[in-house]
C-alpha cells in the first residue's frame, strides 16, 4: 500500500485537515466534530482529552479507518485514506492500525495467548506472540482465559493483541477508564515504552486530564472542536500521573 510512511520526513505521519462529522438519527443531526485540524508526528504520544461526547472515540474511528468523516480530508503519510475503498481500507486497518478499547473486548473463550494469536493470523508479518505477551508482562498468564485475569491483566492482552500485528499507529480509546488508579498507570506505562522504545505513534484519548502530562502533544476537544493544542517538551513518567 502506497502510504509512505517510511520516507515521511518531517511531514505529519497522522493529518486531519477540516475534518467535520455529522450523525443523522432521524431528523436530528449531531455534529460530532466540527472542522478539526490535526497534525501528528511520527513517533509521538498524543492525549486528546475531552470531557463525554465531545468526539473523541470519533476521532480515533477516522484515523481508523472504522468510519468516514463527513467532509474534510484524513491523511496517512500523506495518502488520502477517505478515498479508500472498502478493501484498502480494510487492508489499512489490518496492517497499520492497532487498537486498545476501554472494555477490552477480548474474545472470553479464548486463552490470553489465543486472542493474540487469532491478530496474529491477519496479518503477514506479525510478531511472535510469545514476545510481545512477556512485553506487556503477561508472560506467565498466556494459558488463562480473559474471565480468570483482572482489569489490567485483561487490558494488557488487549495491548499485547494490538502490537503484535506490529502495526505503526497505536490508538487507544479511554485504556483505563475501567481500571483502578495504580492498575491504570501500569497500563499507561507499558503504552508509553511502547512509544518511547518502539517509536510507535500513539494517540490516546481520555476524560481524565491527569493523563495529560504523560503526552508529547495535547489536544483538548470541546463539542467537537480543537479547543487548545500544547506540545509538551517533557512528558511525565507514568508512575508519576496522580488522579
Ligand atoms: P466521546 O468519545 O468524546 O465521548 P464521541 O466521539 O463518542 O464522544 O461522540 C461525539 C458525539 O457524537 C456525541 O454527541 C455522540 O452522542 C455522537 N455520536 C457518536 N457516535 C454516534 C453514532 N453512531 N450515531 C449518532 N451519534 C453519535
Ligand atoms: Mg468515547
Amino acid at each position: 500500500m502506497p502510504l509512505g510512511v517510511e520516507a515521511l520526513g518531517d511531514a505529519a505521519l497522522v493529518r486531519l485537515e477540516r475534518v467535520s462529522k455529522v450523525y443523522r438519527m432521524g431528523e436530528v443531526e449531531v455534529h460530532a466534530l466540527r472542522d478539526v485540524d490535526l497534525d501528528v508526528r511520527q513517533g509521538e504520544l498524543v492525549v486528546i482529552l475531552g470531557p463525554s461526547g465531545s468526539g473523541k472515540t470519533t476521532v480515533l474511528n477516522l484515523v481508523g479507518g472504522i468510519d468516514t468523516p463527513s467532509s474534510g480530508r484524513v491523511l496517512i503519510g500523506g495518502t488520502d485514506i477517505t478515498q479508500f475503498g472498502d478493501a484498502e481500507l480494510t487492508a489499512y486497518r489490518r496492517d497499520r492500525i492497532g487498537f486498545v478499547f476501554q472494555f477490552f473486548n477480548l474474545i472470553p473463550t479464548l486463552t490470553a495467548k489465543e486472542n493474540v494469536e487469532l491478530a496474529a493470523e491477519l496479518v503477514r508479518n506479525p510478531r511472535n506472540t510469545d514476545e510481545v505477551l512477556h512485553a506487556v508482562g503477561l508472560g506467565d498468564r498466556a494459558r488463562h482465559f480473559p474471565g480468570e485475569l483482572s482489569g489490567g491483566e485483561q487490558q494488557r492482552v488487549a495491548i499485547a493483541r494490538a502490537l503484535v500485528k506490529n502495526p505503526p499507529i497505536l490508538l487507544c480509546d479511554e485504556p483505563t477508564g475501567e481500571l483502578d488508579h495504580e492498575t491504570g498507570r501500569k497500563i499507561l506505562q507499558v503504552i508509553a515504552e511502547i512509544n518511547r522504545s518502539e517509536g510507535r505513534t500513539v494517540l490516546l484519548v481520555t476524560h481524565n486530564s491527569a493523563i495529560a502530562s504523560m503526552a508529547d502533544l495535547v489536544v483538548r476537544l470541546r463539542s467537537g472542536a480543537v479547543d487548545s493544542r500544547e506540545e509538551n517538551p517533557a512528558p511525565t513518567d507514568p508512575m508519576e500521573l496522580k488522579w
